[in-house]
């Protein structure tokens, strides 16, 4: 099956003015960053929404933190800029809404080539992965979203044409089965995971460059906001942006969806100038306390800790007793509660930490006894 695909021309129009939209709680998005308005189901096409396109940044330059990762891009792609070479294929992991398809889009932008995309769950099986491979020109990006989602057969599929830049497709069946030899463009892979622990040493290893994305500092967040603010024509006041940025657990895509709400909330409310109190009364109305957790960020910890007795549990458990999905749980809930040692993970399962209890004040039996 020939697949349609969405191709991002090397130096895209700056004038794209796509009205923005969204600021759902559970923001973050279950592991994709591509938002669900924007991948057409089964078609493996792949578009921008339009928040990411007024908000995302289009070159390295215009993206704010990640140092050290930017450093890491900016020497690879000097090098092979200097021996008009592809880039090495690059894998981005953290978890979702810190910029790894921001980085993505950036990169080919950077080189000056094309990129194309796709995401590993919509890819069934290795034919739906030839029009994505003998489409590439010479030095272009296959982008790869949630690539530990690919099913096995596409991830070796995928071993010959990353090492060699070659793939062998067998045509018929049985004795009349042939292999055919296509060889490639050289090109670059770039994958994206929350999950790198999922990926199987034989597809990580084929990674030239790895590369970890952290949570991002207020300060940092501060600095996206700002110049969002700007590019939404938004007057935001330094103490509101302070208190969305505290309040985003340290997501530049959180933070953007919570900056988009109190902005719609400050034109309904007020006068569309969004300024501490509106921001404070906008974050509290959709449930998002001081530090940035949201309800179910909280019901977890409750569920954890009134159900489970703190725990240990199992995710499997957990999430089944709130009836939402356990990658959910895993890629958007946990990490932010595992860095703040709200939770730890043992061998036997999810405990709370006796700084949950406290926070939820509730009663904590091991302490409070
Ligand atoms: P991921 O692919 O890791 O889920 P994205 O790259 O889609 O995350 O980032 C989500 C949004 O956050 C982007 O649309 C962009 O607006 C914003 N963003 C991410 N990283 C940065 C950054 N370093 N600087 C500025 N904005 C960023």
């Amino acid at each position: 099956m020939v697949r349609e695909r969405k191709i991002i021309p090397a130096e895209p129009d700056d004038d794209d003015d796509g009205k923005e939209k969204g600021y759902n709680e559970g923001d973050a998005g279950a592991g994709s960053s591509l938002p669900p308005s924007s991948h057409v189901p089964g078609s493996g096409i792949m578009a921008p929404g339009e928040n990411d396109i007024v908000l995302r940044p289009k070159r390295i330059a215009d993206m704010v933190g990640q140092q050290e990762v930017m450093d890491v891009i900016q020497i690879a792609m000097d090098a092979a800029k200097k021996r008009n070479e592809p880039l090495g294929h690059i894998l981005f992991d953290g978890p979702p809404g810190l910029g790894k398809t921001t980085f993505a889009t950036c990169i080919p932008r950077e080189m000056g080539v094309k990129v194309d995309m796709t995401s590993g769950p919509v890819l069934k099986a290795p034919k739906e992965m030839i029009p994505y491979l003998t489409n590439l020109e010479h030095g272009s990006v296959l982008f790869i979203d949630e690539i530990h989602r690919l099913p096995k057969p596409v991830e070796e599929f995928l071993y010959t044409a990353m090492e060699d830049y070659r793939i062998d497709i067998i045509l018929g069946e049985g004795v009349n089965a042939r292999t055919l030899n296509l060889q490639l463009q050289p090109f670059t892979l770039i994958g994206a995971t929350t999950r790198a622990g999922m990926l199987s040493a034989p597809l990580r290893d084929r990674f030239l460059i790895r590369q970890h994305l952290g949570y991002y500092s207020v300060d940092e967040l501060i600095e996206i906001l700002s110049r969002n603010a700007k590019k939404l024509n938004v007057t935001l006041n330094s103490d509101a942006a302070v208190e969305i940025a505290k309040r985003a657990r340290g997501t530049p895509r959180i933070a953007n969806n919570r900056f988009l709400w109190v902005r719609d909330f400050a034109m309904s409310k007020a006068d569309g100038k969004v300024n501490l109190d509106i921001a404070k009364r906008a974050l509290d109305m959709m449930g998002i306390d001081e530090i940035g957790l949201d309800r179910q960020d909280r019901r977890y910890l409750e569920t954890l800790i009134r159900v489970f007795n703190g725990g240990p549990a199992g995710v499997e458990a957990i999430a089944h007793t709130m009836s939402v999905s356990a990658d959910t749980l895993e890629d958007e809930v946990e990490p932010f509660l595992l860095r703040s040692e709200y939770v730890i993970r043992t061998q036997r399962g999810r405990c709370a930490t006796a700084k949950a209890y406290e926070m939820l004040k509730l009663f904590n039996p091991n302490k409070d006894a």
